[in-house]
């Protein structure tokens, strides 16, 4: 494992940081959301504006190829440059799904004219996209879908329900898991579609999560007339293209190197006079309990490292990234119910309501943080891919 950046990294963090500095104002730091899935609807024109800035200096989707418009930055410029945005609190882009899942599958299996017809507008945020994959009775186990699509002359007919489908209800374009082939073992039916959001028959309900935010949908497809040519690879074969997205979702969920900061932000919070004057940091238990969350975070700042280091080597992606993705989804759960705790009864008051500490954003995190345990692969199934994958236990 290597700890140190060489120049030309470290060059890389001066410039990004100074423009960071330069180009970052107060108004664009208010959009920045207390969690990764916080989706404020107000937040997300502030959002868009602040992503329309970074595209036009270059700083979005930087480790795309330089063809569409990406830096070709390296796996470690990458990681530099997400330490730099959480550092100076900045507000997430808009169209992750779209720079972290679509436009690299399109790379890889799109025809000529679909690369030419979506690839910058996804950069630049003229396209949103969102991701149809789960279903009412297919999330886990995704090939069970049941999302139907027919041919008929040039067109797929798709007729179905997706749900949890996030920004949908903001989307332009959605890559849709569909059944070509009934008849077929599962995994061998499927196909992969690229469908307009505004087609006749298409209906979006948001869901609300426990948040209070809307940020993912139930999607219905009713008879939606889908072009031939927005089938992406072969018919039937959509599931080869589907893990290729999964891919790249799973590769970038893993490393939270926040999470060290944010036990810091705890610890401040342990220190706030709250009974009797005193902070819950007088109380020895409390300090262990912080103290161990912070050894957890280190660890597993450095776990991230280890993988990076071997993916610069050259090394593809493998099921360790569920150790991760485990690890930081489940930490981030307990630093937050912690902080909730220390808080008592204050815990309970969301953003918005007057009392509420530090805005009421710990109980925001608190309430968010479970989906992180949900989102791209549930805790269970991460467990089953390190049980199987990493540790060659039998399958359960
Ligand atoms: C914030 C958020 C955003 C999301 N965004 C999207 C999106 O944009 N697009 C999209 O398509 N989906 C999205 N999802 C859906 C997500 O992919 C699914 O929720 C996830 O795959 C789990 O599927 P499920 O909810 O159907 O639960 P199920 O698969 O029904 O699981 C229910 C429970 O059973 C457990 N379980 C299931 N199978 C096993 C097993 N083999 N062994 C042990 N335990 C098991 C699970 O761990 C879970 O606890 C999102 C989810 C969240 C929380």
């Amino acid at each position: 494992m290597d700890f140190n950046f060489d120049p030309e990294d470290e060059e890389f963090r001066r410039q990004f940081r100074s423009w960071l500095e330069n180009n970052l104002g107060d108004e664009e730091r208010a959009a920045h959301s207390p969690d990764p899935l916080g989706e404020e609807g107000a937040s997300w024109e502030r959002r868009l504006h602040w992503h329309r800035k970074m595209h036009a200096a270059g700083w979005a989707g930087i480790g795309w190829p330089r063809q569409y418009g990406g830096r070709a930055a390296s796996l470690t410029q990458q990681y530099i440059y997400s330490e730099e945005l959480a550092r100076a609190r900045a507000p997430q882009l808009v169209n992750g799904i779209g720079i972290l899942l679509v436009g690299p599958t399109l790379m890889q299996w799109g025809t000529e004219a679909q690369k030419q017809r979506h690839i910058s507008r996804i950069l630049s945020a003229d396209e949103i996209w969102c991701q149809g994959y789960s279903e009412p009775n297919a999330g886990s186990d995704v090939a069970s879908l049941a999302t139907r699509a027919v041919e008929d002359g040039d067109f797929f007919v798709v007729n179905g329900q997706k749900v949890w489908t996030s920004d949908a209800h903001h989307a332009d374009m959605c890559i849709l898991l569909v059944r070509t082939d009934p008849s077929a073992p599962r995994h061998q039916g499927l196909s992969y579609l690229l469908v307009d959001m505004r087609s006749p028959g298409v209906t979006v309900r948001p869901l609300v999560q426990m948040t209070g935010d809307a940020g993912f949908n139930e999607v219905f497809f009713d008879n939606v007339r889908v072009p031939k040519d927005n089938l992406v690879g072969e018919k039937n074969k959509g599931w080869q293209v589907a893990i290729t997205t999964l891919m790249f979702e799973r590769s970038g969920i893993g490393t939270r190197a926040d999470l060290v900061e944010r036990v810091v932000e705890l610890a401040k919070l342990a220190r706030r006079p709250q009974r009797n004057g005193h902070g819950a940091w007088q109380d020895s238990a409390v300090r262990q309990q912080v103290t161990r969350l912070y050894a957890e975070a280190t660890a597993l700042k450095l776990a991230g490292f280890r993988q990076l280091t071997s993916r610069v080597k050259g090394l593809a992606p493998g099921p360790e990234g569920s150790l991760l993705k485990l690890a930081a989804s489940e930490l981030n759960l307990r630093i937050n119910r912690l902080a909730v705790q220390l808080l008592g009864a204050y815990g309970q008051l969301v953003s918005g309501a007057p009392c509420a500490v530090e805005g009421g954003v710990w109980s925001y995190r608190m309430l968010a943080a479970r989906g992180l345990t949900i989102a791209g692969g549930t805790s269970e199934i991460q467990r089953n891919i390190i049980g199987e994958r990493v540790l060659g236990l039998p399958k359960g």
